[in-house]
């Protein structure tokens, strides 16, 4: 599949390994994207002529293959939304369904060591509702100590009758961890909504609403991270609990190429198999880790072990292609130079986890269906030369 990635095949001597901030793009999404733009690029909604019409019918496709690509059990009552990434998506929710939703003394559920991006909509919402003199109260997801899951058994005690809402993250962007979102829902019962930033977990492994796996009401991710262009990404509502989010209108002008490469990914997502590119993912993040927790002044944040704990995924997959870690003498930025000059991309900035300083002077590593084992082995030869 990498022979497919026309930027890694141009550039063999780098190595690519900053996919959770955005993903390179398989030439079908290109050639896609070039096709829609020299055949019959207009603006949608508003269609008097066929490339008008033709733009509206290819939103309306993108819209529909969103739905197919998370197994909708129930595409007719659901609606998309087309966002610039998860950012946008999670406002959305916030802003359009929940201000509206949520009265007085009401208590919302939301992470506070996630992304920043999973956790300022919520506050605002809060705080909007304050000034209309509405009290909601906003809890913490309580997070197990060192793996970074989230501690569903303390979860059971802080849910109660009053409690409307709960915001939540698929896969972890620091430590590369499932959530376990399936305990989420059995914590707080059928009956509240649940909203999920999969900004890491869609392109990565499957992300399937059929069954209790994902009984979740809201699903969010960045179109970019999954292979479309940047500037790209979805939010679904299910529209079962609580009011419908009313659906996407023609306000404004969408990213139609964008929403084109967004159906050309998930078409080249599916052809691949999200389990393929999981199991393909967790093996070369064993094989770091494996080796990278045998190097003494490596630190690799979050704990496989308890993640194990109770849950039902193999090994290999435990970490999602996300492995963050720290030298104990060299500081993160250091760290990422002394990697690029070998030619390996790595993430050696702020990572947006909200609240936390663990991640402070962390590397973070993070793959994709193009990354090697030869890269992986290329990284740990320079990650050993300096332990
Ligand atoms: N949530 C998570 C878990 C993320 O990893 C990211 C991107 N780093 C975001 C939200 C924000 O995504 P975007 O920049 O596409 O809005």
């Amino acid at each position: 599949m990498r022979e497919q990635f026309p930027i890694v095949t141009a550039h063999p001597e780098s190595a690519y390994l900053d996919s959770a901030a955005t993903s390179q793009k398989p030439r079908a999404v290109l050639d896609a994207v070039q096709t829609y733009l020299t055949t019959s690029n207009a603006n949608a909604g508003r269609g008097t002529y066929p490339w008008a019409n033709r733009t509206t019918e290819l939103v309306e496709a993108a819209r529909e293959r969103v739905k197919e690509f998370l197994h909708d059990p129930e595409p007719d009552r659901s609606t998309v939304h087309f966002t610039s990434g998860t950012t946008e998506g999670l406002r959305t929710v916030a802003r359009d369904w929940l201000v509206p939703y949520l009265s007085d003394g009401d208590e919302i559920l939301v992470p506070f060591a996630d992304h920043r991006a999973n956790l300022d909509p919520w506050l605002e919402a809060g705080r909007l509702l304050a000034e209309r003199g509405v009290d909601v109260h906003v809890r913490a997801l309580p997070y197990q100590a060192v793996s970074g899951d989230y501690d569903h058994r303390a979860l059971g005690d802080l849910v109660g009758p009053r409690t409307r809402f709960v915001a939540a993250t698929h896969v972890h962007h620091v430590y590369g961890g499932d959530m376990n979102l399936h305990r989420i829902r059995a914590a707080v019962g059928p009956d509240v909504p649940i909203c999920v930033d999969a900004a890491q977990s869609v392109g990565h492994l499957p992300v399937d609403l059929t069954g209790a796996g994902l009984d979740v009401d809201f699903v969010v991710f960045s179109g970019h991270k999954a292979m479309a262009l940047p500037g790209t990404g979805a939010l679904w509502a299910r529209n079962a609990r609580g009011p419908a989010l009313r659906p996407a209108g023609w306000q404004g002008t969408p990213n139609t190429a964008g929403i084109v490469s967004l159906r050309a990914a998930l078409d080249w997502l599916d052809a691949a198999g999200p389990d393929r590119i999981a199991r393909w993912t967790g093996g070369l993040t064993t094989r770091l880790t494996d080796r990278l927790s045998r190097l003494d002044p490596y630190e690799i944040l979050g704990c496989p072990a308890s993640l194990a704990a109770d849950s039902a995924l193999p090994d290999a997959q435990r970490r999602h292609g996300i492995v963050t870690f720290r030298h104990q003498d060299i500081p993160s930025d250091d760290l990422g130079f002394i990697l690029y000059s070998h030619g390996l991309m790595v993430r050696a900035d702020s990572l947006c986890q909200a609240g936390a300083t663990a991640e402070d002077g962390s590397v973070r590593v993070s793959l994709h269906v193009y990354n090697t084992a030869e890269e992986i082995d290329r990284l740990l030869a320079v990650l050993t030369s300096l332990a």
